[in-house]
């Protein structure tokens, strides 16, 4: 595995590649990796010649008051993950190199499609996400890219950005990695105490029995939305930010649940925010 850390040695190195006509799938991540990232470079491997993971905590992607600086960092452990999951390049470029002195220019997806869901709680950060994926994706000019389900609204962004943009790559979407009680792995899980990671568990639980429901045929939104508040609500230490209902691809807001239905929560456990969602053919 090649390790580098500035944009023009992670160009040199691309450019070889495609000169020999080699495929490239690119994993962009935040760092302190664990199985969820692992399986998005599991998946780039088999379809891939060479395989590419970013770390990179991007500021543009937080708001004044959240968890840049606190956001947790491993590059060591990281990069024994992406040894064994046989990434070739390792790409830790710093904040400098991705956004120089005068740095000016930003890509934004309109409307509501990232004003809603986590748009309303974290105003700007899908601009810093879809600015850093189009400069990432310059630099690594991939085939393919790898994001986690686990994610729902970047996922259905950055497809946005790339139809809108034209940008040449393929967008893989990956299922959701779980601990065994269900609790969707994330990089924040490490911010919660022994008791609010054993309540943590009634999130998805609560996204599982929706799926149930819906299964067995609700198809009231708002009634579906009000049981999982109200199943969310109970678990002692959280808070529900939003509870939604909507489609799958164009996260538009659903009355009746027809079509590829995405249920996505975000809750807080005391400073922490967890995402989950879980979607459910109708
Ligand atoms: P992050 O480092 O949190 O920015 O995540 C980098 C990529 O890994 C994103 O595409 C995430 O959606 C994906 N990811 C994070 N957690 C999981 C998970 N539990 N299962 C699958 N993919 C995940």
């Amino acid at each position: 595995m090649q390790i580098v850390h500035t944009k023009a040695q992670l160009r040199v190195l691309l450019k070889q590649a495609r000169k020999i006509g080699q495929s490239v799938g690119f994993v962009p991540t935040m760092g302190y990796l664990h199985a969820g990232h692992a399986s998005l470079i599991h998946r780039a491997r088999q379809e891939n010649d060479v395989v590419v993971v970013s770390v990179f905590v991007n500021p543009t992607q937080f708001g004044p008051n959240e968890d840049l600086d606190a956001y947790p960092r491993d590059p060591d452990k990281d990069m024994a993950l992406m040894r064994a999951e046989g990434t070739d390049i390792a790409f830790f470029p710093s904040a400098d190199d991705i956004y120089p002195a005068g740095y000016a220019t930003y890509v934004t997806v309109e409307g509501p499609m990232t004003q809603a869901l986590c748009g309303r709680s974290r105003p700007g950060h899908f601009r810093g996400v879809t600015t850093v994926v189009s400069k990432l994706f310059h630099l690594t000019t991939p085939d393919r890219a790898y994001f986690g389900q686990k994610d729902a609204q970047q996922v259905a962004v950055i497809r946005q950005m790339v139809s809108d943009l034209d940008f040449d790559v393929q967008i893989v979407a990956c299922p959701i990695v779980r601990e065994p009680d269900g609790l969707a792995l994330s990089s924040r899980n490490t911010y919660l105490s022994e008791k609010q990671r054993a309540q943590a568990s009634g999130i998805s639980r609560a996204l599982f029995e929706a799926r149930e429901m819906i299964l067995a045929g609700q198809r009231d939104a708002t009634l579906m939305t009000d049981h999982i508040k109200k199943r969310i609500t109970a678990i002692d230490s959280a808070a529900v930010d939003y509870v939604s209902i909507v489609d799958a691809r164009t996260l538009a807001d659903l009355d009746t649940l027809i079509g590829e239905v995405l249920i996505a929560v975000a809750v807080k456990m005391g400073r922490t925010r967890l995402i989950d969602n879980i979607r459910v053919e109708v």
